[in-house]
């Protein structure tokens, strides 16, 4: 009798299927608390046909199949939630396949990262840039717009599936769909409208409805003049009113706050960071651009003028250039503002990471941070809260990180920790995002019923045998 293995191995070569003890192993876990489970088999296709094919194949067994790119979501989101799942790893699909100059969007394939983006633009077409998260150069550009992330252009457009001109995807069933106006042609991924936009049928699922093969992504022009600046601020109330301002004025291309602790850790300072009486709570780097120096030059005055005009209430909040930054810190400072960058590897210090992150509006921003921020102290965690005003503040982004040793107690801490955060962040009708199985099931018992069977519903109807990474998103 021929083996799964075998067959799988017919399709992509006998040298990219293993199902051999240290890949089970790599592929049954994550940085996070979430719980391993070994796959049976990892397979690395090199085509969208390859990938046809498995999904073929794995309807006529019915295997489940957890498709994966780099598994950095930190929410363990490429953990096998039943036995015998088959990885379908898309590292070898890593082909940047077209840059269209006029119609500003960038083709790419499942294993395209975002140093390979950076380094294609920045070579072959400098007029033009894409958005790049904190994490490291070599994660998945497509898993990122899929899970709807947030980059450094976020603050001014938006999650990052709203980067998303159109994809090719295999569906559960194996055929080869489009969508988006490249329904039309090869050439022509320039938007989603006016259609149905069923790019909602893939992203935020978790690679439940279908393996991407192929996706266009937005590209903005690289605006000729550009400035950054440091924001140390002081109380959570405080930090967030002056975040609001800023993004409402459409003055920043990127905003990120930090804890002060996140600070201090990316100048060297060695785990567990404690915070220190008369510091500043949290650090915002911040990049200003314009198409002239004036239009830059303007943007300066108005964002001074909105902080000289919080001293009236907190005389200690300061603005910095980033020079003086990197005057001190040496050139390296810049990996915290020009991304993508290693500068965040701190975060990785222990050999456990994990976040409870959410979407919230932007009403409910500062009591989460200030909430959130007892529960990491009480639980003696080092304080490293992440925020960024989103799409001109129309919502906005917070999550507690927290970095610890793997031992037996404190992944019964973090776990804790995590669920009373999440609890916090549901009480503020917050929405969590790259959301690990007990975090989804959370949301499921708050959530209009009908919604969560509308999506039951859709998910079974385009995956009749359960075979897409089932179990995922607590489904
Ligand atoms: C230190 C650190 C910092 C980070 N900072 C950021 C940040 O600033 N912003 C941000 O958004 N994220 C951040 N992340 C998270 C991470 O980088 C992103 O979520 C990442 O881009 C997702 O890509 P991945 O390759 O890790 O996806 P994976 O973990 O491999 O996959 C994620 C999910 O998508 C599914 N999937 C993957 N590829 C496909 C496909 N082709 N078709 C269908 N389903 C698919 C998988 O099954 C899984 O459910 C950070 C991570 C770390 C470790």
């Amino acid at each position: 009798m021929v083996s799964l293995k075998e067959k799988f191995g017919r399709i992509v070569g006998a040298d990219r299927v293993s199902d051999g003890a240290a890949e089970r192993y790599v592929y049954s876990r994550d940085m996070t608390e979430n719980p391993p489970h070994e796959p049976q088999l990892v397979v690395m296709p090199s085509t969208a046909e390859e990938v046809q094919q498995i999904v073929r194949l794995a309807n006529e067994e019915r295997v489940p199949l957890v498709p994966f790119a780099t598994g950095q979501s930190v929410g363990g989101l490429t953990i096998p939630q039943v036995d015998d799942a088959v990885i379908v790893d898309l590292k070898r699909m890593n082909k940047i396949l077209n840059v269209d100059e006029e119609g500003m969007y960038i083709v790419v394939e499942p294993g395209v990262t975002f140093g390979h983006v950076r380094k294609y633009l920045d070579e072959n077409h400098p007029s033009l840039r894409y958005t790049y998260p904190i994490s490291s150069p070599f994660t998945s550009v497509i898993a990122n717009a899929l899970l709807q992330g947030l980059c450094d252009l976020s603050t001014r457009y938006g999650a990052m599936a709203e980067f998303i001109n159109g994809l090719e995807a295999v569906l559960p069933t194996g055929e080869i769909v489009r969508v988006g106006s490249a329904i039309l042609g090869d050439d022509n991924w320039f938007g989603r409208f006016p259609l149905p936009d069923l790019v909602g049928l893939f992203t935020g699922w978790q690679g439940m409805t279908g393996i991407v093969t192929k996706m266009a992504l937005q590209l903005w022009p690289k605006k000729p003049f550009t400035r950054h600046f440091a924001l140390f601020t002081f109380g959570e109330f405080m930090t967030t009113d002056l975040l609001k301002q800023i993004a409402r004025g459409d003055l920043a291309e990127d905003a990120g706050a930090l804890s002060f602790s996140v600070v201090k850790a990316l100048i060297g300072m060695p785990a567990p960071i404690e915070a220190i009486e008369g510091e500043p709570d949290y650090g915002t780097f911040l990049t200003l651009s314009g198409i002239t120096s004036l239009e830059l030059d303007e943007k300066v005055r108005v964002l001074e003028r909105i902080v000289d005009r919080s001293k009236a209430e907190e005389p200690k909040n300061l603005l910095i250039p980033f020079e003086a930054v990197a005057r001190l810190m040496s050139e390296e400072a810049y990996g915290w503002v020009d991304f993508p960058s290693d500068s965040f590897k701190q975060l990785t210090e222990y050999d456990g990471l994990t976040w409870m992150g959410t979407y919230i509006h932007p009403k409910n921003w500062g009591e989460a941070l200030f909430k959130g921020r007892r529960i990491v102290e009480k639980y003696g965690y080092e304080l490293m809260a992440f925020l960024k005003p989103m799409k001109g503040m129309h919502f906005c982004e917070f999550k507690f990180i927290i970095r610890f040793p793997r031992d037996d107690e404190n992944l019964k801490k973090v776990r804790q920790c995590n669920n009373e955060l999440l609890d916090l962040a549901l009480d503020l009708k917050a929405i969590p995002y790259k959301t690990p199985v007990w975090s989804a099931r959370k949301l499921h018992e708050r959530a209009d019923p009908n919604f969560i069977e509308l999506v039951r519903r859709i998910r079974n109807l385009l995956d009749p045998n359960g075979i897409m990474n089932p179990g995922r998103w607590g489904l």
